[in-house]
């Protein structure tokens, strides 16, 4: 855990969330900012800054990740869905804990912005 990460202290109850998932390896909650109607976070327990740290050591927490998503999409009865990852600064990431927007429930368009 890092001290200073907001999605570990979500991970660890101390800050609140809307949880959709979770199991040993990955949590999954709602974005408190959605920009669909379905807008799932699904990150892995343990700290990893971003998608630039996985390596052939962790990428079985990546993989875990995506496991979860696909039963998430499925839950949510979702027929197609975006998965992103925002990596780095110059990538728009603003939370440095590796993370996976679940984005769907309504027709995305083609371009990513
Ligand atoms: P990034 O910009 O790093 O790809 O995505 C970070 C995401 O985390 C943003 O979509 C933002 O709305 C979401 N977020 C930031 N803080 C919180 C929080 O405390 N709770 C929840 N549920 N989402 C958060
Ligand atoms: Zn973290």
């Amino acid at each position: 855990m890092s001290t200073e990460c907001i999605f570990c202290k979500i991970i660890a109850g101390e800050i609140p969330s809307d949880k959709v998932y979770e199991d040993e390896q990955v949590l999954a909650f709602r974005d408190i900012a959605p920009q669909a109607p379905v807008h799932i976070l699904v990150i892995p327990k343990a700290h990893i800054a971003s998608a630039a740290e996985v390596s052939a050591e962790n990428a079985d927490l990546a993989a875990a990740c995506f496991v979860a998503i696909s039963r998430i999409a499925r839950e949510h009865g979702l027929d197609g869905f975006r998965v992103i990852s925002n990596c780095g600064v110059e990538g728009g990431q603003t939370v440095f804990h590796l993370h996976f927007h679940l984005l769907g429930g309504r027709r995305l368009g083609a371009n990513l912005l």
